[in-house]
């Protein structure tokens, strides 16, 4: 498998995904419609790669218009990172996530169907285990949902499970994240987040920039060592490096359907993501504490040894690697791609 086409591949973990899919000499066809990032992406990707990289600034729910980028290609498989993503918006705008998210995966399965292009890798996320009760996260683990996105990533998942229940020839990876952060090493290529920052790294390094003034802590009465959340941080070259082993586990294997999850293994609160970005900035991050956020568990981590077993992949880069990448990142580019 040579051609890569990757859905979203101008979002946060695509662009980076691009760039260690192209340095391994894969050629890689980019789909984006930028509801969700600047195009200015593009020539950093090929700066960063030396390569040229096509890309079509498509809505993947226009089927015509992604009938198109496979005729003009001969794509050997799909990533599919495009979605909608933010938890909170997606409680207030349903229609809008369900729309997005489903009808461009069911587009694009079609025309992969359509196009004889049965390799699937797919974008999932750790949300998709609901209120679990216990750690770490297995895959084969109970799932539920506690928002409309995450309820778009399960439905999603299960119509992957059906397409390859019903057709021997399709192989689909859902790919499980936890919680990624860091940037590339430039410094140029990095998580620029519309508005103010859901996620807490990016709240905390627009903090540093002093584009924020104080970090939020959403509750520290939680059943955890300080109080405060935990979560599994996973860095996203690693991220990248995982789609990328799961691209070489679909060259090699008939492996009809099968989820992995990508993450550390390992859990840092709130408190020490504070602590480990402060040591990357070199001051201290105010912050207040608030009340907790609806919806957040008190702890989420990974079990890691079936992507291990089966993909030959683990992470590589520690806590403080990843928030010194991220802050990098912020540090060099304050407002972002688009200043
Ligand atoms: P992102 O928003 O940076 O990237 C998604 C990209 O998809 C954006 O560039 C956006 O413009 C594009 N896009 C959205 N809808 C599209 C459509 N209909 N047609 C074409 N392009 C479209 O997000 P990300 O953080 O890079 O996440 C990538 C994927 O990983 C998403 O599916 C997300 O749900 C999933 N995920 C992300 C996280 C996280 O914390 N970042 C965690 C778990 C799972
Ligand atoms: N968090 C926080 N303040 C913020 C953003 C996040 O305290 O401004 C906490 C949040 O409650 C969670 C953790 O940081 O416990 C990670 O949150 P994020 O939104 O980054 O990821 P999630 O695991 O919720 O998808």
């Amino acid at each position: 498998m040579n051609t890569i086409l990757v859905t979203g591949g101008l979002g946060f973990i695509g662009s980076h995904t691009v760039i260690d899919l192209v340095k391994q000499g894969y050629s890689v066809i980019i789909v984006d419609n930028l509801s969700n990032a600047s195009a200015k992406v593009l020539p950093v990707l090929e700066e960063l790669s030396q390569k040229k990289i096509p890309f079509y600034p498509v809505d993947i729910r226009e089927k015509k218009e992604l009938e198109k980028i496979f005729q003009e290609h001969q794509i050997d498989a799909v990533i599919h990172f495009a979605g909608l993503k933010a938890v909170g918006e997606s409680v207030q705008k349903p229609l809008s996530y369900y729309d997005n998210n489903l009808i461009s995966t069911i587009t694009l399965l079609e025309v992969m169907e359509e196009y004889s292009v049965r390799k699937l890798v797919f974008s999932s996320s750790a949300t998709v285990y609901g209120e679990p009760e216990k750690m770490p996260l297995l895959e084969t683990d109970l799932t539920g949902a506690t928002s409309p996105y995450g309820r778009t990533k399960l439905w999603i998942e299960q119509i992957l499970q059906d397409l390859c229940d019903a057709n021997d020839a399709w192989d689909v990876v859902a790919l499980r994240y936890f919680n990624p952060l860091g940037a590339h090493k430039s410094g140029d290529l990095g998580e620029d987040p519309k508005g103010i920052p859901n996620n807490l790294a990016p709240y905390i390094t627009q903090v540093g920039v002093g584009k924020l003034e104080k970090l939020h802590v959403f509750g520290n009465d939680y059943p955890t060592s300080d109080g405060t959340c935990v979560r599994d941080y996973i860095h996203v070259l690693d991220l990248a490096a995982g789609h990328r082993a799961a691209i070489t586990y679909l060259e090699k294997e008939h492996c009809r359907y099968e989820i992995f999850n990508l993450g550390s293994g390992s859990g840092f609160s709130v408190l020490e993501m504070i602590k480990s970005f402060e040591k990357a900035i070199g001051k201290e991050i105010p912050f207040v504490v608030d009340s907790r956020r609806a919806g957040d568990i008190p702890v989420s981590y990974a079990d890691t040894k079936k992507a291990e077993d089966k993909l030959g992949w683990k992470v590589q880069k520690t806590i403080d690697e990843m928030c010194a990448d991220a802050w990098r990142w912020q540090k060099k580019h304050p407002d972002g791609f688009e200043p």
